[in-house]
């Protein structure tokens, strides 16, 4: 079984990248196989997987999880089982410290009082004595983005950060991500199955289904131009406000492939109005539409019928 299979990603430095796909896409997949934290049987075939100078395929196991909490830091969905429930949060925050800088003491208890300062924590000096129980869900994941921020990251990386929080907390959340990649300056790759979420947040958009890249672009080039009926789907999806103009949410039929028998050609075909006998039989290649654009259909052959992406009427 292939989870995951040519997908080539590039995030530069101080950029916010979006991977958007419903679960089972491969988005949290090929994120854990970058950072060694797949299961053993688990097989990674890349031709380079590179972080900043370092050659993430030649490391050694240890050595990624030395560069995972110190250069790369992790947001993970649900803050209550990523946060250790038999611990403060000061030993929670101040383990990386201690692991990475090597402070201790009072100097690793200043720093995890920054750093919950850092993330708008109400009364941050009574908190760290605090057990994760007695935070609400977004204390807890402000608590996960200053353990992943501890050591002055490079590159975070959020798994559906907001997905277990109610929608103010999630404005919260994300304006908090926002601001301190602003102010530190790192890179971020956020995973995500709301496009309302990369919308707000991200300059370039990954599309993810069944394993492979569907579509690659800017914001603009994703919400405006899109060419995959993968990505025509998602937009119809997102929910509208109550307006007289609303249009009715548009649901994307049938359910994801299932990857132990992917399909022949293209994994969208059962699930897609467009699919022509040559999606069955083989996977399209990839297309550059612009320098930044790219996708994967068949629709974007010569020949193939001209279907376009309206909103309206589809
Ligand atoms: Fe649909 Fe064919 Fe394009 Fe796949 S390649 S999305 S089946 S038109």
């Amino acid at each position: 079984m292939q989870a995951v299979r040519g997908v080539t990603l590039r995030v530069a430095e101080g950029e916010t990248v979006g991977i958007v796909g419903e679960s089972g896409s491969g988005k949290s997949v090929l994120m854990l196989s970058l950072l060694g934290l797949l299961p053993d049987n688990a097989q990674v075939r890349a031709q380079a997987m590179r972080f900043a100078d370092g050659d993430l395929g030649a490391m050694s196991g240890r050595e990624k999880r030395r560069l995972l909490g110190s250069r790369i830091g992790m947001v993970f969905q649900d803050p209550m089982t990523s946060l250790n429930p038999l611990f403060t949060v000061e030993q929670q925050l101040t383990e990386p410290l201690r692991i990475h800088q090597g402070l201790r003491g009072a100097k690793a208890r200043a720093r995890a009082l920054d750093l919950l300062r850092m993330v708008d924590m109400p009364s941050p000096e009574n908190r760290l004595k605090q057990y994760p129980h007695e935070f609400s869900g977004g204390m807890r994941q402000r608590v996960m983005i200053a353990i992943a921020i501890a050591c002055g990251p490079r590159l975070i990386i959020a798994d559906e950060p907001t997905t277990a929080l109610d929608v103010t907390i999630q404005a919260q959340i994300l304006d908090l991500l926002r601001n301190l990649q602003k102010e530190l300056g790192t890179s971020t790759i956020l995973i995500t199955h709301d496009l309302g979420v990369i919308s707000s947040m991200c300059r370039r958009v990954v599309v993810m289904y069944g394993g492979i890249v569907a579509e690659e672009g800017s914001l603009d080039e994703i919400f405006y131009s899109p060419r995959h009926p993968y990505t025509w789907g998602l937009l119809r999806s997102i929910p509208e406000a109550e307006t007289e103009h609303r249009l009715p949410l548009v649901p994307i039929p049938g359910s994801p492939p299932d990857m132990l028998a992917p399909p022949q050609g293209c994994p969208f075909a059962p699930r897609c109005r467009h699919a022509m006998p040559v999606c069955l039989r083989c996977a399209a290649p990839e297309t550059e539409l612009s320098p930044t654009h790219k996708v994967r259909c068949h629709l974007t052959h010569p020949a193939a019928p001209q279907v376009r992406w309206e909103k309206e009427g589809l």
